[in-house]
């Protein structure tokens, strides 16, 4: 009888999958997508429904609590709804979330209502359109942002994820933070991972000086009480609607508590997202080897990283498309 508990040598136990459902996007982030030259995989190297479908069922046997649907750009893989609302009614016990740019979920927005989706991570990383071409290769700054204001309206619970690079966005931190004065939602600043296909970061602000500069408009920060195993330290000036995070990605602070796995759209999975690829459960899949699934996640997860530090050693950093973030 296989446990229901995944615990790795590390004592943290397994609860949190991040499933990415395609490595294509419709934006080119310069921080992620090397560039327009970026070449998308053929449909069929990719996980069908029918094969995540499989996926999240092992997982949540093995006791995932928490899933996360993240890409590319989930929305750009047709029936992106019809998925979504399998899994709710598959497992409406789970926490699900997903992870988008907004281009495309606007038209979604009344459909993920009526499945009873809620959190939505949105990836915005200014509030200037221009700003937003640079960064993005795409003039669809308009379309985010009202995305964000209907996903506000309906009353979804919104994160913005805004990575913040020197001389590119840092200057727009405190518009980010007044955001959340006025809005209920949760900003996070995340510090510049070096996913984007060459492995060099564009221009790197730690979370000691994303605080600094928060800190110089609002004074000393006190830290909230977040999720244990959140990567975000979180903070709620007073008067805010909302509320202001870091998330240290790069620093690396908070990989005492991950409890999560990451599975490709190819489904490749990660124990560590600084970490290689630890198992292929496409082959597994297609090889009729299905009832081998569950022990070999159990037994990759037992040896995972102490910390995306170690991990990342002989690992190569390919485009955070490529994993899914
Ligand atoms: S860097 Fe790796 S170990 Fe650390 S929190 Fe991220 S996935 Fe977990």
């Amino acid at each position: 009888m296989l446990e229901n508990r995944i615990v790795d040598s590390f004592g943290r136990p397994l609860e949190y999958l991040r499933l990415s459902v395609t490595d294509r996007c419709n934006l080119r982030c310069f921080y992620c997508m090397p560039d327009e030259r970026m070449k998308f995989l053929p449909k069929k190297e990719l996980l069908s429904y029918e094969e995540l479908g499989f996926v999240i069922n092992e997982l949540v046997g093995l006791g995932i609590k928490k899933l996360r649907i993240t890409g590319g750009e989930p929305f750009v893989r047709r029936n992106m709804i019809g998925f979504l609302k399998g899994i709710v009614e598959s497992h409406p016990e789970l926490e699900l979330g997903i992870t988008s740019n907004g281009v495309l979920l606007g038209k979604h927005i009344k459909e993920l209502k009526a499945i009873g989706i809620q959190k939505i991570n949105l990836s915005l990383d200014s509030f200037d359109p221009s700003r937003f071409l640079r960064i993005t290769a795409r003039d669809d700054f308009q379309k985010v942002y009202g995305c964000l204001l209907d996903l506000i309206e309906s009353g979804f619970q919104v994160k913005i994820n805004c990575v913040v690079m020197k001389g590119v966005n840092d200057h727009e931190i405190p518009d980010f933070a007044e955001f959340a004065r006025t809005f209920p939602v949760s900003i996070r600043f995340i510090e510049e991972m070096p996913f984007n296909g060459h492995g060099k970061q564009r221009g790197f602000l730690s979370y000691g000086q994303i605080k600094s500069i928060l800190e110089e408009k609002y004074g000393t920060l006190d830290l909230q009480q977040a999720e244990i195993s959140s990567s975000s330290f979180d903070f709620a000036p007073s008067g805010f609607e909302g509320s202001i995070g870091i998330i240290p990605a790069y620093t690396r602070s908070f990989c005492g508590s991950c409890n999560r796995i990451r599975i490709s759209a190819t489904g490749q999975m990660k124990t560590c997202l600084y970490g290689k690829n630890v198992l292929d459960l496409r082959g597994l899949i297609r090889s009729g080897k299905r009832e081998e699934i569950k022990h070999m996640i159990i037994n990759k997860y037992k040896v995972k990283e102490e910390n995306g530090l170690q991990a990342e050693k002989g690992s190569e950093l390919v485009s955070m498309s490529m994993i899914g973030g």
